[in-house]
């Protein structure tokens, strides 16, 4: 039985339904075990938690306060950037080139748009 399969569909769209509990990403798409699964940690709701593809890569089967403890021995910040940093930088980037916040916008509806209307 994967992963995926024991945790049902209800479930996962409810933890998902937050942002990344470690960088804020609005967009989770993996339900974390915040006790790794592979060390005992149950698929009980109160232990599950939505994390960006990013966040769950890196996270592993670390606790959170493993994964902080190591970061900060590797000199990275808590909490980590995320995808949620990633999506900050490509906004602060195109900002920087001296395009305003609404005609980035309207740029984001634009591409949107183009994406929905190929699907
Ligand atoms: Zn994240």
């Amino acid at each position: 039985m994967t992963k995926r399969d024991r945790i049902p569909d209800s479930v996962r769209r409810d933890v998902l339904a937050a942002n990344c509990a470690y960088c804020g990403y609005p967009w989770p798409t993996e339900v974390d075990h915040v006790h790794p699964y592979s060390r005992g940690g149950s698929d009980d709701r109160s232990n599950l938690a939505p994390a960006c593809g990013t966040c769950n890569a890196e996270k592993l089967d670390f606790t959170p306060q493993e994964w902080r403890a190591w970061r900060e021995s590797e000199g990275k910040p808590w909490p980590p950037e995320g995808r949620a940093g990633i999506v900050r930088a490509a906004i602060q980037s195109v900002l920087d080139g001296g395009v305003t916040e609404e005609e980035l916008l309207a740029a984001v509806e634009q591409q949107a748009q183009r994406l929905r209307d190929a699907s």
